[in-house]
């Protein structure tokens, strides 16, 4: 396993991060058994967040008893002081520790969202205070927008950043890597498998691996899961690979949705699920889980057709900031069905 200096926090964090937010669906010994394992194999950097169900109550059952050999990244996704010093300390009780290493912003994608959040009355004044008492040890932000946060951590004070980085979207290799890189961040990259859709497996897991981060996160709820991602970061990536998976990630990201959620569907399509899994289908084949996604969305997706509000203006284009033809993309998905 590679450790690199994980930006200015003089630690070493493993390639693999742990991502515990599935824990809460499998049995507690499971989860338990499957995180000693990761510490074990040398993981040492495990990611959670208070809005992800217990999931920080398991890893203070679990583990808060090995709290020494692991980085512990949680998130917050309230947005004003209090409410954010309320979550953070009800973090700490979560996972029975005294400090939390990394207190991320989460899942900030609006200008607006950001603006509250760094006001006087904001959540990020709630993790810079619990930071001085020494509750927190650094504070970063997550989002599914890497422009605007490559715009953000060049403006205020954090000490990473956590993004898409994905044969699907590596949309943040483009601005959001190389300054995080020049403010000597800490870089954390998640979903290598894009919530399960993306294939060949060991290649999703090698390419962010190929890539400037630090760590990906890769949310693991078993042993067997634990060893399938620790043996594809068994070797280096060569140049020669690193070409062919840039080269796939190219032909598979042309989609060009970045899983920001601006959109919404009446019908309830799961939007980005489609034009993401859509492209997979063409050029690889799905997965099960891809499978089981078209089967299950088959009445939705048949339905966008017939919708009448969206004939003139697809109510969904209109939220798109990128203006991606998403009306398009979900009626060739409709093609699946025959
Ligand atoms: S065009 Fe289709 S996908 Fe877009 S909002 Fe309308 S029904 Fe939903
Ligand atoms: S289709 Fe556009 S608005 Fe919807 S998630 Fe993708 S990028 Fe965001």
């Amino acid at each position: 396993m590679r450790y690199t200096e994980f930006g200015k926090t003089g630690w070493k964090t493993s390639a693999l991060g742990f991502g515990a937010m599935n824990l809460p669906g499998v049995p507690l010994e499971q989860a338990r058994e499957t995180l000693h394992y990761a510490l074990d194999q040398g993981i040492n950097y495990i990611d959670t967040a208070a809005g992800y169900r217990n999931s920080e109550e398991i890893l203070g059952e679990c583990i808060s008893g090995r709290r020494d050999e692991y980085f512990l990244a949680t998130k917050t996704n309230k947005r004003d002081y209090a409410s954010a010093k309320e979550e953070i300390e009800r973090s700490l009780k979560r996972m029975k520790t005294d400090r939390i290493d990394l207190l991320q912003i989460h899942y900030v994608n609006y200008p607006d969202e950001m603006k509250k959040i760094m006001s006087e009355d904001g959540a990020y004044r709630a993790a810079l205070e619990m930071k001085e008492k020494g509750y927190v040890r650094f504070i970063g932000i997550t989002g599914h927008r890497p422009e605007l946060l490559a715009r953000w951590i060049q403006k205020w004070q954090f000490d990473q950043v956590l993004f898409h980085l994905s044969l699907v979207q590596p949309f943040a290799l483009d601005e959001l890597i190389p300054a995080a890189t020049r403010l000597g961040m800490g870089k954390t990259a998640m979903k290598p498998l894009s919530g399960g859709f993306v294939q060949p497996v060991e290649k999703a897991i090698r390419y962010p691996y190929s890539q400037d981060v630090h760590t990906t996160i890769s949310g693991m709820v078993s042993i067997d899961e634990v060893k399938m991602n620790l043996a594809a970061m068994e070797r280096e990536v060569e140049a020669e690979e690193r070409a062919e998976l840039e080269q796939l990630a190219g032909d598979l990201s042309v989609h060009d949705c970045r899983r920001c959620n601006y959109c919404s569907c009446p019908v309830g399509i799961a939007i980005p699920d489609v034009m993401i899994s859509s492209v997979i289908r063409d050029k690889l084949g799905l997965l099960p889980k891809g499978m089981a996604f078209f089967e299950k969305n088959k009445e939705k997706i048949l339905a966008c057709a017939e919708h009448e509000p969206c004939r003139d203006t697809p109510l969904c284009e209109q939220k798109c900031p990128y203006q991606l033809p998403m009306q398009r993309v979900i009626q060739e998905a409709a093609s699946f069905y025959g």
